[in-house]
């Protein structure tokens, strides 16, 4: 067994009819890159930075230095071996609370959190964006930017990330110039307004964690709302939808990052709507690629066609089982 899951390790995820899908690892820390190697992880998909920023005590109460920061990033870079990483910027707040910002805020999920709060900061934001730039320098970056909505978000983003170039450019620091910067797709607004995304933006990815809370007006982190947390609601099956069509139609790599990416029930459905690219915890990365292995995807293009027209949760339930059941 141990063999056939090295050798699955090495194996790309091409599906039957020869589709390659990309399977790529989330990571919360730099350490965390060995387990994405080690899962055979074809990059990071989303490297959650805020870990860096939380639970900091005693002496590191401070945020995270330029320094600290760049270190961090260049280990996460440097293990992945010239693999993608793609750092998604300070994504704090709601669920994800920076202690010496913690006052009590009546909807938090709505609040100042992410972009917004990096934008406020701007001195925050910047010295995140050198760190980054930095590690840039040593393998291949991306940057991704959490909870956009406007598109004087994603200018202003652009604009901080031009000007942590040009301080970088003259105080002669390495850096990739070429680095693609991407947005999340988590707020329903971002997915009703793809255009303004395409065209400004490198690439998409998706968040499903939070696009299902805001979509279905549900708080991620409620338990008494949890049994209403249901990723395969028609509303949040026509977003992935619109999300990947728009991608592809502007040409422009689209992946999910959210926990729909790494859930087996979802992967031929995902697929058969046209996402290559999936990121995960990487303990999921081997089962979804096996299920990818054993699919087809042009065999699963008319089912999930029917699933998306179809507005009868239980049909859609009934299509999904008999789509996972499906043999070739
Ligand atoms: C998401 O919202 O789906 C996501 C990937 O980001 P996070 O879970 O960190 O909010
Ligand atoms: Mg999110």
């Amino acid at each position: 067994a141990r063999k056939k899951l090295h050798k699955l390790k090495k194996t790309p995820a091409v599906s039957l009819d020869g589709i390659e899908v990309s399977l790529l690892a989330n990571i919360e820390l730099p350490e965390d890159a060995h387990a994405a190697m080690e899962s055979g992880a074809s990059g990071v998909g989303l490297f959650r930075s805020e870990f860096l920023f939380m639970g900091r005590t005693g002496v590191e109460t401070q945020l995270p230095s330029e320094e600290e920061q760049f270190l961090a990033y260049r280990q996460a870079v440097q293990t992945m071996k010239g693999k993608p990483v793609t750092i998604r910027t300070l994504d704090v707040g709601a669920d994800k609370p920076l202690d010496h910002n913690d006052h009590n805020i009546l909807n938090p999920a709505l609040g100042l959190r992410a972009i917004r709060y990096c934008l406020k900061e701007p001195q925050i934001f910047l010295t995140q964006l050198r760190a980054i730039l930095r590690a840039s320098a040593f393998g291949s970056v991306h940057i991704l930017i959490p909870m956009i909505a406007h598109a004087f978000e994603i200018d202003q983003s652009l604009a901080m990330i031009q000007q942590a170039k040009d301080e970088l450019r003259a105080e002669g620091i390495a850096f990739d110039d070429a680095v693609p910067v991407g947005a999340m797709i988590e707020i329903p607004a971002a997915a009703l307004s793809l255009p303004m995304f395409v065209k400004r933006l490198d690439f998409l990815s998706i968040g499903t964690n939070d696009l299902i809370q805001y979509t279905l007006a549900i708080d991620r982190a409620d338990h008494e709302v949890a049994h209403l947390y249901n990723d395969t609601h028609p509303a949040i099956l026509q977003l992935l939808d619109m999300t990947v069509s728009a991608a592809n139609k502007a040409n422009i790599p689209v992946a999910i990052c959210g926990g729909m990416a790494g859930d087996i029930k979802l992967t031929r459905l995902l697929i058969a709507m046209g996402f290559r690219e999936l990121s995960m915890p990487s303990a999921l990365l081997p089962e979804i690629k096996q299920e990818i292995l054993n699919s087809n995807i042009a065999q699963l293009e008319p089912i999930a066609k029917k699933i998306l027209r179809t507005y009868d949760p239980r049909l859609v339930q009934e299509m999904l089982r008999g789509m996972q059941g499906q043999q070739f």
